[in-house]
């Protein structure tokens, strides 16, 4: 449950885990719960474990160990990622859950949250070893998943070609099609045009509704992304494309900068080719450090956890942060932004795109009708902008920060729906 020690997090989650443990601890006591409130928001519906084997490569059978919970299903199927990695935990895997059925309640979409996983390192399995262990775990899971169930999604070390070995495995099992078994399918095998880059495309929607409230325009701002992969990347070319300027981006061997807007297509053309933003011409090499505190207006994480923290928290001098990454800001960081009057954009409002728009891939697959990118892109930009104007009028009539009043609301929204189904 979520209000309990952990011994054991990993990975990028870490932080996001523990903060989030923090946060939601004040807002409980805050809210006033009750102890069947809080009862009902500790414990998982369902968290299970199975044991299956894998024919190895070496025509030797091992045994693997896979996990999966189902946290709150009170406003509709549960919905979270599987992750294959090799220090799972359940506790993990609970924690991650919890988080989900947060973030689509805040997005007010009709799912519960859950999330899955295997204990082991896809790097060390071959290709077929990968499909037979994708299709083993999908047999020890298939009786509890299913589009009005628990729909699966892509998450840390799996993606595309997982899901399409999972959707086939499934419907192998029923014997009939089941499209919305899963999500985050390639378009061909029933996947949502504008799945890849609709985490930072609703981050950049959720950003131009929040300069509106301070009055800021597009030509008056400058933009630090921090961070240049799939996220990262595509925010950066979205915005350039959307007539904004982006002075300063980074990846993993470091940053690169020009006052006057970098070319971004010519910066995604520099990286294919030399592997890095570095080096890029007409730009002055910087490091991450420098990125963070460079002269800027937003600032965007879109790589790690805990880039923002209380060693270098006081030197931002952006006015908004958008969080595109997961928990890349500590309490301390908050805490000093708050102060400071910076506008902080939550990683669960802020990176909610993906698992919207996986929403919709749900809804084409259950209507066998597909939808034009247009169309996928008109309802995302509804979904995100309502989404900030319910957080936003929540943190103004609250006075309190966006992050705390974001959880506020998922928190409101999934206890209303337990009460409505009786169970309060
Ligand atoms: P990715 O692996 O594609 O890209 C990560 C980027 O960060 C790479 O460019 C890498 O070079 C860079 N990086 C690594 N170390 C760095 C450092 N020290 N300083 C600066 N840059 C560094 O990952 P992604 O899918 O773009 O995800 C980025 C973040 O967004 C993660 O926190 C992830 O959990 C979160 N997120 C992603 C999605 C999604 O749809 N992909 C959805 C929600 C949240």
């Amino acid at each position: 449950m979520i209000v309990r020690n952990h011994e054991r997090i990993h990975a990028d989650e870490e932080n996001l885990c523990q903060k989030c443990i923090s946060e939601l601890e004040d807002l409980y006591s805050y809210l006033d719960l009750s102890t069947e409130e809080l009862d009902l928001l500790d414990m998982p519906r369902r968290s299970f474990t199975v044991h299956f084997p894998v024919h190895m490569d070496s025509g030797k059978t091992k045994m693997f160990v896979g996990h999966r919970v189902q946290y709150n299903d009170a406003r509709g199927p549960t919905k979270g990622g599987i992750r294959f990695h090799p220090e799972l935990t359940l506790d993990d895997v609970r924690d991650l859950a919890f988080l989900m059925s947060l973030k689509c309640a805040v997005v007010n979409i009709p799912f519960g949250g859950s999330k899955g996983g295997v204990v082991v390192n896809p790097k060390e399995l071959s290709r077929t070893e990968l499909e037979r262990l994708t299709r083993s775990y999908i047999r020890a899971i298939a009786d509890y998943i299913g589009p009005s169930r628990d729909i699966p999604a892509p998450d840390v070390y799996t993606d595309e070609k997982i899901m399409a070995w999972i959707l086939d495995e499934y419907e192998r099992i029923k014997g009939e099609h089941v499209p919305a078994v899963v999500t985050g399918k390639p378009i061909e095998l029933g996947g949502s045009k504008a799945r890849s880059y609709s985490t930072s495309l609703g981050g950049i929607l959720v950003l131009e509704e929040a300069l509106k409230t301070k009055g800021m325009d597009k030509s008056d701002v400058n933009i630090a992304i921090q961070g240049f992969g799939n996220v990262g990347e595509n925010a950066a070319r979205i915005l350039h494309e959307r007539g904004y300027r982006v002075v300063a981006v980074s990846d993993s061997k470091g940053g690169i900068m020009n006052k006057d807007g970098l070319d971004i297509p010519n910066v995604i053309k520099h990286k294919n080719d030399s592997g890095s933003v570095i080096d890029f011409e007409g730009s002055e090499n910087i490091s991450n450090e420098e990125l963070l505190t460079c002269e800027c207006d937003i600032l965007v994480p879109a790589a790690l956890s805990e880039q923002l923290n209380k060693d270098n928290a006081r030197d931002v001098k952006a006015k908004i942060v958008l969080e595109l990454a997961n928990a890349p800001t500590t309490i301390d960081a908050d805490n000093v932004f708050s102060e400071k009057k910076i506008m902080l954009i939550p990683d669960i409002l802020a990176n909610a795109g993906g698992v919207v728009v996986s929403y919709f891939e749900w809804i084409q697959n259950l209507n066998n009708d597909y939808w034009e990118e247009n169309r996928v892109l008109e309802k995302l930009g509804k979904t995100m902008v309502n989404s900030f104007k319910d957080v936003f009028s929540l943190c103004e009539e609250e006075n309190c920060s966006m992050r705390k009043a974001a959880y506020q609301l998922a928190v409101k929204r999934i206890l209303h729906a337990e009460r409505l189904r009786g169970n309060l």
